[in-house]
């Protein structure tokens, strides 16, 4: 058996209808980050970010359609049967993939009940 890092949880996430689901294996989170892009912030979803390894698409890569706006360096992901933009594809800095999960579609997590820290996304 594989060692498994003992500071690391998978999570299971997904949209409301089930069509796009998803495993994140991370940290327990410690607080979450609302984007204040003129996104995010209607959508009022809370996130955490991660490289695009700590992710795993269960289901649903043709049910989510992708949403780009500004300068169209994120792809937002919505299922087009209930709408909820459960995840988010980017990239950092130097290039490599990254995803944004909505921690409030994480199955056995309040994300509410963290500490909430504001991201700036309007600047990016
Ligand atoms: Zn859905």
């Amino acid at each position: 058996m594989m060692p498994v890092m003992s500071d690391t949880t998978t999570y299971a996430g997904s949209c409301h209808c089930g069509a796009v689901r998803y495993e994140v294996t991370m940290a327990p989170p410690d607080k979450a980050f609302a984007c204040n892009c003129s996104l995010c912030s209607r959508a009022g979803w809370l996130l955490a970010f991660m490289p695009a390894t700590a992710f795993r698409l269960v289901a649903g890569e043709d049910a989510i359609t992708d949403y780009q706006f500004g300068k169209r360096h994120i792809h937002h992901l919505f299922c087009r049967t209930c709408g909820v933009r459960a995840f988010s594809r980017g990239a950092d800095k130097a290039g490599n993939a990254t995803v944004a999960v909505n921690l409030r579609c994480l199955a056995g997590l309040d994300a509410t009940a963290l500490p909430v820290q504001t991201f700036d996304g309007a600047s990016l």
